[in-house]
């Protein structure tokens, strides 16, 4: 289940080099996980280029996931089966695939799957996956309702093999733009797109579709002192790394230093990680704050990422609703959760038996840090310098370590790029801003788009949206909001069309 390591050297590929991210396309293998594969290749395009699609999902994560869920589920009493496509730029389904780190657990209660929200009886939920794979009553006796990280990207994988089978997701696909496809001679207004992808080949294919839905996910932001540096890189390429480095490691027998930068899930995860996989390394996690903090996951505070709470979050006035969002970020930025939080104050507490001195313990946290500036030291290490957060003329600490891994989080603005094309067709003079109504789909100038076409954003409308926009709580709600948008009212009455089933095939 872990990702497959790359293939060439750390330093033949200078694996953490620019802006430390990995082409994952290029790390993950090609095994055949049940999708669209002819002769061991993925297909990259199932079906006839020159239809027009009713839908173009461009990503195939859980977001895009759930629409086809929705669909699926709601088909039945849709007038005609719609034409779909998925294009997807890893070349297999994956989910997060370098955060998959052992003992990993999930965030949110397996009850929040897919489908369970919308509709209890469809076969796409995580219990009938678990049944499907004869582990229901072992997963019953774990008392949990946290499955581990692994497990629910398999069920995730589950899920896609579903469609995959159906020949409705190209894989090896990465989008990089949506463009005008048709216009009605009569109105003028558009009636379609084309959507061009890059294939794995380098090729680029297009494909026009009636309604576009872009959920894409968050791009990996490196500090931009960081950027360009050999061994640094963001957390969302650590597990892909970490064997790499393994085998060096084992080769040179040299211990290892290692700077794990970041407060969050992510960070503590890694820190907690290199701690363990190298018995030898030093290992420093750097944090602005004063101290490593817990998520607030207890039933009150979780009714914030209810589905209902959207329409009242995207009503509010939008100071108001600024205000509110940044009072809950703490909810799911930079924390970790408290489990986390006590194993490794138990380990960190463990040293102090050893040593009394900071300096000989092997794992630390730097707190009221900030790194302000990064430079490649020999044998392709990074010195660091650190400042105290608190003290502006506070002195200043060199730290000079193997590799960096920088937890800073995702930037989720990349639609605005894909969407370059179109933006003549927003309102106003300010075409930067992609404006989104509640039902998520993007708001063109009057008279410009026909009311049977349409674009659509998932992901990265927390702004009006609320903090569950980028999170996995709300995908099964959403899903179906998605395909009564797209596809009509009829949809909309159909949240109970599933039949049970013992596998999605
Ligand atoms: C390590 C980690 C753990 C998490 N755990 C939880 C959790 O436990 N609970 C929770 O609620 N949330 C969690 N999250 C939040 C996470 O955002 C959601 O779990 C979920 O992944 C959101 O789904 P998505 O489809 O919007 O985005 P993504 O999962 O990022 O999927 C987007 C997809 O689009 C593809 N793509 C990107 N650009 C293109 C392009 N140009 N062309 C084609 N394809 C493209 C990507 O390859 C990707 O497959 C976690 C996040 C991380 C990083």
């Amino acid at each position: 289940m872990a990702p497959s390591a790359i293939s060439s050297s750390i330093d033949e590929q200078d694996s953490f080099h620019s802006t430390g991210i990995f082409p994952l396309n290029e790390q993950l293998n090609n095994t055949h996980l049940g999708g669209n594969m002819t002769n061991g290749h993925i297909n990259p395009l199932p079906s006839s280029s020159n239809e027009t699609l009713d839908l173009l999902c461009i990503g195939f994560g859980p977001a895009s996931l759930a629409i086809a869920i929705a669909l699926h589920d709601t088909q039945s009493i849709l007038s005609k089966s719609p034409k779909v496509l998925f294009l997807e730029k890893q070349p297999q389904f994956a989910w997060h695939a370098g955060m998959q780190l052992p003992g990993a657990k999930m965030q949110i209660s397996f009850l929040k799957d897919l489908a369970t929200p919308r509709d209890p009886r469809s076969k796409f939920t995580f219990i009938n996956y678990l049944f499907s794979q004869g582990r229901l009553n072992q997963f019953i006796n774990l008392s949990t309702f946290l499955p581990s990280r692994v497990e629910y990207e398999d069920y995730l994988r589950w899920c896609a093999s579903h469609f995959e089978r159906e020949g409705k997701v190209g894989y090896g696909m990465e989008v990089c733009s949506v463009k005008i496809g048709s216009t009605s001679p009569s109105t003028g207004k558009v009636t379609g797109w084309e959507v061009t992808a890059r294939d794995n080949t380098g090729d680029f294919v297009t494909r026009t579709a009636r309604h576009v839905v872009v959920a894409v996910g968050g791009r990996p932001v490196v500090p931009t002192i960081m950027q360009g540096l050999k061994h640094v890189a963001h957390s969302s390429q650590f597990a892909n790394a970490i064997s790499k480095i393994e085998e060096q490691a084992r080769e040179s027998k040299r211990p290892l230093r290692f700077a794990v930068v970041g407060s969050g899930q992510s960070a503590a995860e890694i820190f907690n990680d290199l701690w363990e996989r190298f018995p030898d390394s030093k290992v420093r996690l750097i944090i602005k704050g004063a101290s490593l903090r817990p998520s607030d996951d207890s039933p009150f505070v979780n009714e914030i990422f209810d589905p209902d709470r959207v329409d009242g979050i995207y009503a509010q006035d939008p100071d108001q609703r600024a205000l509110a969002l940044a009072l809950d970020r703490g909810t799911n930025y930079g924390v970790v959760r408290l489990t986390l939080l006590e194993h490794l104050y138990e380990k960190l507490y463990m040293q102090r038996l050893r040593s009394s001195s900071p300096m000989d313990w092997r794992a630390n946290i730097l707190n009221n840090r900030q790194v302000l500036s990064a430079t490649q030291s020999k044998d392709s290490g990074v010195l660091l310098k650190l400042g105290e957060v608190l003290e502006k003329d506070g002195a200043e600490e060199e730290l000079e370590v193997d590799y960096v891994f920088t937890a800073t989080g995702y930037k989720r603005n990349a639609h605005e790029e894909i969407l370059s094309d179109i933006k003549d067709l927003l309102p106003g003079r300010e075409k930067e801003k992609f404006g989104i109504k509640r039902d998520y789909s993007v708001v063109f100038d009057h008279g410009k788009v026909d009311e049977a076409a349409g674009v659509w954003l998932q992901g990265c409308n927390e702004g009006t949206h609320g903090l569950s926009d980028t999170l996995l709580s709300i995908l099964a709600i959403r899903g179906g909001e998605l395909v009564q948008s797209i596809f009509g009212s009829d949809a909309a009455s159909s949240t109970s069309a599933s039949t049970a089933a013992s596998s999605p095939a």
